[in-house]
């Protein structure tokens, strides 16, 4: 494969939060470097948010987490000053391609914006690709992003051969096999808001499909690394970033493969190395694996629960019963490890009685989890519930060309809408917050990587035996 010699420009533009890094930068960089590539990235999300500090929470989301007024989103960008940034490295670089990554709704009017700035300012002589789940679901992904020269929605190893022109696609087969790991370089973690946490991506897509599950929209086939040589890579990280206390694993099954699973904590096994991660509830995460978790340096662990329900969990193609999930939060708790919980009000096909149950199952488990975390539900483009939600009955009351998130859907019957869904969040919270906890999405709700260290720290302050530092 021959290689233009200009280099790759990946852009992250905002909304996103400014805790840390999103991981597609470092992804990008290290896939587009395995191949060869000279690249850089440049995160306009941080640069944004830095010069707009002051309210960039709320700047960046409105009440359904959504940006979704243009005349506002042009504000910032004016205000920011990015466009100038992203000018300026342009005519630093000279790159071959200015990639947009991740580009979902959120980012949608923020990504037009600056791809209009780029045409002003370089004619046509920049080739401008734009990825992102807001394409998901689209049967021409194309015609979303009509100013650019190539648009994708899958993994960024489906443009390979249109950004690097010259692969064929005997190249793109090997290509799917090789190694390459994220890369980190040139980032500065001193701007981020969180610079004691690194979100980092081990593994891609999931095997089990949950049916309002993003992972298996973007990625075809699970992805998974073998964990051999992972501590030596993430070693390297907490050098290269002193700032950073712990990494934030994104993937979203640390343990859907189980001989994977056991290598992983193998690998991490007192090497002082601190960490969390998404667990998927398994008959075999009993007590001796929360041993192992700790002594592998697991500040915490969160599962998605999402329903107390069985049925509900049946629905939405959970791989397991309510019965593994309870023993695995209760075994995980008895060995000492942080719990914290995802629930997801509202599915298509929840009763009132479900609803119910799940608050049932909030009183059981509270005093084995340290933290919940729940929402409303809403539906992904391009996941099997967006897909069937004609079936479904659902109406989506969105259109897929501007959003990827329905927040606003409703089942044709009235029995389930945003109204009934929004008060069953405000019920649910009421009483989280009665069993002595917090929702954790709540505002003014303490943050989670700081909730798990300081559990963390009072464990081992107590004695109880655990290889890694504090
Ligand atoms: S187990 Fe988790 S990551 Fe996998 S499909 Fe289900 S919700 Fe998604």
């Amino acid at each position: 494969m021959t290689l233009d010699k200009a280099p790759i420009l990946g852009v992250f533009p905002p909304f996103w939060r400014d805790e840390g890094p999103h991981f597609v930068l470092s992804h990008f960089q290290g896939l587009m470097k395995s191949l060869g590539a000279d690249v850089r990235i440049l995160d306009l999300n941080i640069e944004a948010s830095l010069a707009l500090k002051e309210r960039w929470g709320d700047l960046s989301r409105n009440c359904d987490n959504i940006w979704n007024e243009p005349q506002d989103v042009a504000g910032c960008i004016e205000k920011s000053g990015i466009a100038n940034l992203l000018a300026k490295a342009i005519a630093a670089h000279q790159p071959s391609w200015v990639v947009f990554l991740s580009v979902n709704a959120a980012r949608n009017h923020a990504t037009r914006l600056l791809i209009r700035e780029v045409r002003a300012r370089f004619h046509e002589k920049i080739r401008i690709a734009v990825n992102g789940p807001l394409c998901l679901g689209q049967k021409d992904a194309a015609a979303i992003f009509p100013e650019a020269d190539l648009v994708w929605s899958g993994a960024l190893e489906s443009a390979i051969p249109g950004l690097m022109g010259q692969c064929d696609k005997g190249t793109l087969h090997d290509f799917s096999e090789r190694e390459y790991f994220p890369d980190y370089s040139g980032m500065d973690m001193s701007k981020y808001s969180k610079p004691e946490q690194l979100i980092y991506t081990w593994n891609f897509g999931c095997r089990f499909r949950c049916r309002f599950c993003l992972q298996g929209a973007q990625y075809a086939q699970e992805f998974r690394r073998s964990p051999l040589g992972l501590s030596g890579r993430l070693q390297k990280l907490l050098t290269d970033f002193p700032t950073v206390k712990y990494i934030r694993f994104y993937d979203g099954s640390l343990n859907a493969d189980k001989n994977l699973f056991h290598d992983f904590l193998n690998e991490l096994d007192g090497k002082n190395i601190l960490w969390g991660g998404h667990l998927t509830p398994m008959p075999y995460l009993d007590r001796s694996i929360g041993e192992r978790l700790l002594s592998a340096g697991c500040l915490g662990v969160n599962i998605g629960v999402e329903s107390g329900s069985d049925s509900v969990r049946k629905l939405m193609g959970k791989p397991n019963s309510l019965d593994v999930v309870e023993f695995c939060i209760r075994e995980l708790h008895a060995a000492g490890v942080y719990v914290s919980i995802n629930l997801m009000v509202g599915y298509p096909g929840e009763t009132e009685n479900d609803f119910n149950e799940t608050l049932r199952f909030t009183s059981r488990m509270a005093e084995f989890v340290s933290c919940i975390v729940a929402n409303k539900t809403g539906i992904y483009a391009g996941t099997p519930l967006f897909v069937d939600a004609g079936k479904l009955g659902i109406n989506l009351n969105g259109d897929v060309r501007h959003e990827f998130l329905f927040n606003y859907w409703e089942l044709a019957d009235g029995s389930n809408t945003q109204t009934i869904r929004q008060e069953r969040l405000l019920r649910i919270e009421s009483h989280i917050e009665s069993l002595g906890l917090k929702n954790a999405r709540s505002p003014d709700a303490e943050d989670e990587g700081t909730r798990a260290l300081k559990h963390w720290r009072i464990r081992n302050r107590k004695g109880v035996p655990s290889t890694c530092a504090e």
